[in-house]
Protein backbone atom coordinates (compact mmCIF):
# COMPACT_ATOMS: atom_id res chain seq x y z
CA UNK A 1 0.00 0.00 0.00
CA UNK A 2 1.75 3.53 -1.20
CA UNK A 3 0.99 5.88 1.67
CA UNK A 4 -0.48 9.43 1.09
CA UNK A 5 1.64 12.46 0.94
CA UNK A 6 0.07 14.92 3.43
CA UNK A 7 1.18 17.64 1.38
CA UNK A 8 2.73 20.38 4.14
CA UNK A 9 3.91 22.81 0.98
CA UNK A 10 0.03 23.58 -0.06
CA UNK A 11 -1.47 22.96 3.52
CA UNK A 12 0.83 25.98 5.11
CA UNK A 13 -0.57 27.99 1.65
CA UNK A 14 -3.87 27.52 2.96
CA UNK A 15 -3.19 28.69 6.14
CA UNK A 16 -1.42 31.35 5.12
CA UNK A 17 -4.77 32.33 3.01
CA UNK A 18 -6.52 32.05 6.19
CA UNK A 19 -4.76 34.48 8.04
CA UNK A 20 -4.16 36.78 4.97
CA UNK A 21 -8.09 36.94 5.37
CA UNK A 22 -8.31 37.57 8.64
CA UNK A 23 -5.92 40.33 8.21
CA UNK A 24 -7.78 42.05 5.85
CA UNK A 25 -11.20 42.02 7.63
CA UNK A 26 -8.97 43.41 10.90
CA UNK A 27 -7.73 46.01 8.83
CA UNK A 28 -10.86 47.19 6.68
CA UNK A 29 -13.80 46.60 10.00
CA UNK A 30 -11.04 47.16 12.53
CA UNK A 31 -8.38 49.62 11.88
CA UNK A 32 -6.22 47.44 13.22
CA UNK A 33 -3.00 45.98 11.67
CA UNK A 34 -1.27 42.89 13.43
CA UNK A 35 2.22 43.32 13.79
CA UNK A 36 5.35 40.70 14.53
CA UNK A 37 8.88 41.97 15.58
CA UNK A 38 11.58 39.33 15.13
CA UNK A 39 14.63 39.72 17.33
CA UNK A 40 18.13 38.53 16.23
CA UNK A 41 21.40 38.54 18.11
CA UNK A 42 24.05 37.84 15.98
CA UNK A 43 25.36 36.21 12.56
CA UNK A 44 24.15 32.34 12.85
CA UNK A 45 23.44 32.36 8.96
CA UNK A 46 20.83 29.76 9.62
CA UNK A 47 18.86 31.94 11.57
CA UNK A 48 19.21 34.63 9.41
CA UNK A 49 18.04 32.58 6.96
CA UNK A 50 14.94 32.21 8.86
CA UNK A 51 14.11 35.59 9.83
CA UNK A 52 14.48 36.96 6.63
CA UNK A 53 12.33 33.90 5.39
CA UNK A 54 9.01 35.10 8.36
CA UNK A 55 9.44 38.98 7.78
CA UNK A 56 8.81 38.21 4.01
CA UNK A 57 5.69 35.84 4.73
CA UNK A 58 4.81 38.91 7.20
CA UNK A 59 4.39 40.85 4.71
CA UNK A 60 2.88 38.77 2.87
CA UNK A 61 0.14 38.42 4.14
CA UNK A 62 -0.43 41.99 4.95
CA UNK A 63 0.73 42.47 8.83
CA UNK A 64 3.63 44.65 10.14
CA UNK A 65 7.02 43.12 10.29
CA UNK A 66 9.63 44.87 12.56
CA UNK A 67 12.65 43.29 12.60
CA UNK A 68 15.55 43.87 15.58
CA UNK A 69 18.96 42.79 14.23
CA UNK A 70 21.45 43.06 17.15
CA UNK A 71 25.04 42.78 17.38
CA UNK A 72 26.55 38.93 18.57
CA UNK A 73 28.04 41.19 21.71
CA UNK A 74 24.57 42.59 23.19
CA UNK A 75 24.11 42.61 26.77
CA UNK A 76 21.37 41.06 28.08
CA UNK A 77 20.29 44.40 29.89
CA UNK A 78 20.15 45.84 26.23
CA UNK A 79 18.28 42.74 25.23
CA UNK A 80 15.76 42.76 28.07
CA UNK A 81 15.22 46.47 27.50
CA UNK A 82 14.47 45.90 23.66
CA UNK A 83 11.63 43.29 24.68
CA UNK A 84 9.91 45.46 27.33
CA UNK A 85 9.94 48.43 24.83
CA UNK A 86 8.17 45.46 22.15
CA UNK A 87 5.57 44.46 25.10
CA UNK A 88 4.66 47.89 25.84
CA UNK A 89 4.17 48.71 22.16
CA UNK A 90 0.17 48.01 20.78
CA UNK A 91 1.62 48.18 17.36
CA UNK A 92 3.22 44.57 18.36
CA UNK A 93 1.26 41.68 18.47
CA UNK A 94 3.61 39.19 18.71
CA UNK A 95 7.69 38.83 19.91
CA UNK A 96 9.50 36.12 18.18
CA UNK A 97 13.66 35.47 19.34
CA UNK A 98 15.50 34.01 17.53
CA UNK A 99 16.95 31.19 19.15
CA UNK A 100 19.72 29.45 19.66
CA UNK A 101 21.44 33.46 21.19
CA UNK A 102 24.71 33.51 21.74
CA UNK A 103 25.80 31.61 25.17
CA UNK A 104 26.41 34.68 26.93
CA UNK A 105 22.62 35.30 26.85
CA UNK A 106 20.55 33.41 29.59
CA UNK A 107 17.70 31.98 27.28
CA UNK A 108 14.97 31.06 30.07
CA UNK A 109 15.49 34.86 31.48
CA UNK A 110 15.15 36.21 27.94
CA UNK A 111 12.35 33.86 26.78
CA UNK A 112 10.03 34.61 29.75
CA UNK A 113 10.57 38.38 29.47
CA UNK A 114 8.39 38.22 26.62
CA UNK A 115 4.91 39.32 27.63
CA UNK A 116 2.81 36.30 27.34
CA UNK A 117 0.28 37.29 25.72
CA UNK A 118 2.90 38.36 22.80
CA UNK A 119 4.61 34.71 23.17
CA UNK A 120 3.78 33.50 19.68
CA UNK A 121 6.59 30.86 19.76
CA UNK A 122 4.36 29.93 22.94
CA UNK A 123 7.97 29.04 24.80
CA UNK A 124 6.89 31.40 27.69
CA UNK A 125 6.56 29.28 31.23
CA UNK A 126 3.07 30.47 31.38
CA UNK A 127 2.08 29.13 28.11
CA UNK A 128 3.65 26.06 28.84
CA UNK A 129 2.22 25.82 32.25
CA UNK A 130 -1.57 27.05 29.88
CA UNK A 131 -0.71 24.02 27.76
CA UNK A 132 -0.17 21.78 30.12
CA UNK A 133 -3.49 22.77 31.86
CA UNK A 134 -5.55 22.56 28.87
CA UNK A 135 -5.94 26.44 28.95
CA UNK A 136 -6.22 28.93 26.17
CA UNK A 137 -2.58 29.74 25.45
CA UNK A 138 -0.16 30.32 22.36
CA UNK A 139 0.83 27.14 21.46
CA UNK A 140 4.30 26.50 19.99
CA UNK A 141 4.36 26.69 15.82
CA UNK A 142 6.04 23.46 14.69
CA UNK A 143 3.27 21.09 16.97
CA UNK A 144 0.91 23.27 16.17
CA UNK A 145 1.12 22.79 12.51
CA UNK A 146 1.69 19.02 13.06
CA UNK A 147 -1.85 18.82 15.15
CA UNK A 148 -2.98 21.03 12.09
CA UNK A 149 -2.44 18.43 9.68
CA UNK A 150 -3.47 15.41 11.53
CA UNK A 151 -6.74 17.12 12.04
CA UNK A 152 -6.87 17.88 8.75
CA UNK A 153 -6.58 13.96 7.99
CA UNK A 154 -8.13 12.45 10.00
CA UNK A 155 -10.78 14.72 11.62
CA UNK A 156 -10.89 13.46 15.21
CA UNK A 157 -7.95 11.98 17.03
CA UNK A 158 -10.17 10.67 19.83
CA UNK A 159 -8.25 7.19 21.15
CA UNK A 160 -5.91 6.74 18.80
CA UNK A 161 -2.67 6.09 19.89
CA UNK A 162 0.19 7.99 19.61
CA UNK A 163 4.15 7.97 20.01
CA UNK A 164 6.08 11.00 20.19
CA UNK A 165 9.64 10.35 19.53
CA UNK A 166 11.69 13.16 21.08
CA UNK A 167 11.09 14.99 24.28
CA UNK A 168 12.12 18.64 23.74
CA UNK A 169 10.67 21.41 24.72
CA UNK A 170 10.02 22.70 21.55
CA UNK A 171 8.89 20.46 20.18
CA UNK A 172 8.34 16.54 21.85
CA UNK A 173 6.59 17.77 24.79
CA UNK A 174 3.72 20.39 23.71
CA UNK A 175 3.13 18.04 20.68
CA UNK A 176 2.26 14.96 23.58
CA UNK A 177 0.59 17.64 25.25
CA UNK A 178 -1.48 18.66 21.86
CA UNK A 179 -2.42 15.23 21.23
CA UNK A 180 -3.57 13.93 24.37
CA UNK A 181 -5.98 17.50 24.37
CA UNK A 182 -7.19 15.38 21.45
CA UNK A 183 -7.83 12.76 23.81
CA UNK A 184 -5.13 10.90 21.88
CA UNK A 185 -3.27 7.34 24.03
CA UNK A 186 -0.16 9.26 24.17
CA UNK A 187 3.59 7.94 24.93
CA UNK A 188 6.72 10.37 24.65
CA UNK A 189 10.30 8.26 23.47
CA UNK A 190 13.41 9.51 24.29
CA UNK A 191 16.67 8.15 23.89
CA UNK A 192 16.24 6.24 27.04
CA UNK A 193 13.35 4.15 25.41
CA UNK A 194 13.52 0.47 26.05
CA UNK A 195 12.56 -1.18 22.89
CA UNK A 196 11.92 1.83 20.61
CA UNK A 197 10.86 -0.49 17.61
CA UNK A 198 8.06 -2.01 19.48
CA UNK A 199 6.31 1.42 21.13
CA UNK A 200 6.44 2.75 17.51
CA UNK A 201 5.31 -0.21 16.27
CA UNK A 202 1.91 0.23 18.53
CA UNK A 203 1.25 3.51 17.20
CA UNK A 204 -1.36 4.86 14.92
CA UNK A 205 0.02 8.17 15.01
CA UNK A 206 3.99 8.47 14.50
CA UNK A 207 5.57 11.83 15.52
CA UNK A 208 9.61 11.67 14.99
CA UNK A 209 11.09 14.79 16.51
CA UNK A 210 14.86 13.34 17.18
CA UNK A 211 17.23 15.26 15.17
CA UNK A 212 18.79 11.89 13.62
CA UNK A 213 18.33 11.50 9.58
CA UNK A 214 16.26 8.43 8.72
CA UNK A 215 16.56 6.69 12.14
CA UNK A 216 13.03 5.36 11.84
CA UNK A 217 12.69 2.56 9.34
CA UNK A 218 9.67 1.49 7.74
CA UNK A 219 9.77 -2.22 9.33
CA UNK A 220 8.84 -0.11 12.98
CA UNK A 221 5.96 1.62 11.11
CA UNK A 222 2.34 -0.36 11.70
CA UNK A 223 0.53 -0.83 8.78
CA UNK A 224 -1.64 2.16 7.73
CA UNK A 225 -0.09 4.71 10.44
CA UNK A 226 0.15 8.31 10.27
CA UNK A 227 3.36 9.36 10.26
CA UNK A 228 4.65 13.10 10.98
CA UNK A 229 7.97 14.05 10.00
CA UNK A 230 9.18 16.56 11.56
CA UNK A 231 13.06 16.09 11.51
CA UNK A 232 15.15 18.17 9.48
CA UNK A 233 18.78 16.82 8.68
CA UNK A 234 21.01 18.00 5.98
CA UNK A 235 23.27 15.39 5.20
CA UNK A 236 25.47 14.36 1.89
CA UNK A 237 24.42 11.67 -0.36
CA UNK A 238 25.54 10.91 -3.75
CA UNK A 239 27.53 14.13 -3.68
CA UNK A 240 25.45 16.32 -2.62
CA UNK A 241 23.66 18.37 -0.19
CA UNK A 242 20.20 16.59 0.68
CA UNK A 243 17.53 17.39 3.49
CA UNK A 244 16.24 14.37 5.14
CA UNK A 245 13.88 13.57 7.78
CA UNK A 246 14.02 11.24 11.08
CA UNK A 247 12.00 8.66 9.14
CA UNK A 248 12.87 6.73 6.13
CA UNK A 249 10.69 8.05 3.81
CA UNK A 250 10.77 5.24 1.30
CA UNK A 251 10.30 2.18 3.36
CA UNK A 252 7.94 3.94 6.12
CA UNK A 253 5.91 5.26 3.03
CA UNK A 254 5.17 1.33 2.04
CA UNK A 255 3.49 0.66 5.14
CA UNK A 256 2.13 3.83 6.37
CA UNK A 257 -1.00 5.04 5.34
CA UNK A 258 -0.43 9.02 5.57
CA UNK A 259 3.01 10.37 5.85
CA UNK A 260 4.70 14.14 5.83
CA UNK A 261 7.73 14.20 3.32
CA UNK A 262 10.85 16.03 3.76
CA UNK A 263 11.29 18.82 2.60
CA UNK A 264 7.74 19.65 2.16
CA UNK A 265 6.16 18.50 5.24
CA UNK A 266 5.93 20.52 8.66
CA UNK A 267 8.82 22.59 8.07
CA UNK A 268 6.60 24.94 6.08
CA UNK A 269 3.77 24.65 8.54
CA UNK A 270 6.00 26.30 10.58
CA UNK A 271 6.12 29.78 9.95
CA UNK A 272 2.63 29.45 8.54
CA UNK A 273 2.00 28.81 12.87
CA UNK A 274 3.74 31.70 13.43
CA UNK A 275 1.47 33.76 11.17
CA UNK A 276 -1.73 32.75 12.38
CA UNK A 277 -0.51 32.72 15.99
CA UNK A 278 -0.09 36.68 15.66
CA UNK A 279 -3.26 37.11 14.07
CA UNK A 280 -4.80 34.78 17.16
CA UNK A 281 -2.65 37.54 19.78
CA UNK A 282 -4.03 40.36 17.82
CA UNK A 283 -7.51 39.25 18.21
CA UNK A 284 -7.26 38.51 21.95
CA UNK A 285 -5.22 42.04 22.36
CA UNK A 286 -8.58 43.52 20.81
CA UNK A 287 -11.21 42.06 22.49
CA UNK A 288 -11.89 40.22 18.77
CA UNK A 289 -13.07 36.96 18.06
CA UNK A 290 -10.35 34.30 17.26
CA UNK A 291 -9.84 33.05 13.91
CA UNK A 292 -11.68 29.40 13.37
CA UNK A 293 -9.15 26.68 12.93
CA UNK A 294 -5.85 28.45 13.70
CA UNK A 295 -5.79 27.76 17.15
CA UNK A 296 -5.30 24.31 18.91
P1 LIG B 1 16.31 18.11 20.49
O1 LIG B 1 17.72 17.76 20.15
O2 LIG B 1 16.04 19.21 21.44
O3 LIG B 1 15.57 16.80 21.02
C1 LIG B 1 15.75 15.57 20.41
C2 LIG B 1 15.01 14.51 21.17
O4 LIG B 1 15.23 13.27 20.51
C3 LIG B 1 15.46 14.35 22.62
O5 LIG B 1 14.36 14.28 23.48
C4 LIG B 1 16.25 13.05 22.61
O6 LIG B 1 16.11 12.27 23.78
C5 LIG B 1 15.57 12.28 21.48
N1 LIG B 1 16.48 11.31 20.92
C6 LIG B 1 17.75 11.46 20.52
N2 LIG B 1 18.25 10.31 20.08
C7 LIG B 1 17.30 9.38 20.22
C8 LIG B 1 17.21 8.01 19.96
N3 LIG B 1 18.24 7.32 19.45
N4 LIG B 1 16.06 7.38 20.22
C9 LIG B 1 15.00 8.04 20.72
N5 LIG B 1 15.02 9.36 20.99
C10 LIG B 1 16.15 10.02 20.75
O7 LIG B 1 15.63 18.37 19.07
P2 LIG B 1 14.31 19.24 18.68
O8 LIG B 1 13.11 18.70 19.35
O9 LIG B 1 14.63 20.67 18.80
O10 LIG B 1 14.25 18.91 17.13
C11 LIG B 1 14.06 17.60 16.64
C12 LIG B 1 14.18 17.61 15.13
O11 LIG B 1 13.15 18.43 14.61
C13 LIG B 1 15.48 18.20 14.59
O12 LIG B 1 15.81 17.52 13.38
C14 LIG B 1 15.12 19.62 14.24
O13 LIG B 1 15.91 20.16 13.21
C15 LIG B 1 13.70 19.45 13.77
N6 LIG B 1 12.86 20.63 13.91
C16 LIG B 1 12.10 20.96 12.83
C17 LIG B 1 11.27 22.05 12.89
C18 LIG B 1 10.43 22.34 11.69
O14 LIG B 1 10.00 23.46 11.52
N7 LIG B 1 10.12 21.36 10.87
C19 LIG B 1 11.22 22.93 14.05
C20 LIG B 1 11.99 22.44 15.19
C21 LIG B 1 12.80 21.33 15.09
P3 LIG B 1 16.74 12.71 25.21
O15 LIG B 1 15.85 13.79 25.72
O16 LIG B 1 16.69 11.47 26.00
O17 LIG B 1 18.13 13.19 24.90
Amino acid sequence: MAANIIDGKAFAAKVRGQVAEHVARLKEVHGITPGLAVVLVGEDPASQVYVRSKGKQTVEVGMNSYEHKLDAETSEADLLALIDQLNNDPAVHGILVQLPLPKHLDEDLVINSIAPAKDVDGFHISNVGLLGTGQKSMVPCTPLGCLMMLRDYHGSLSGMDAVVIGRSNIVGKPMAQLLLGDSCTVTIAHSRTKDLPDVVRRADIVVAAVGRPEMVPGDWIKEGATVIDVGINRIERDGKNVLVGDVDFASAAARAGAITPVPGGVGPMTIACLLANTVTACCRANGLAEPEGLTA
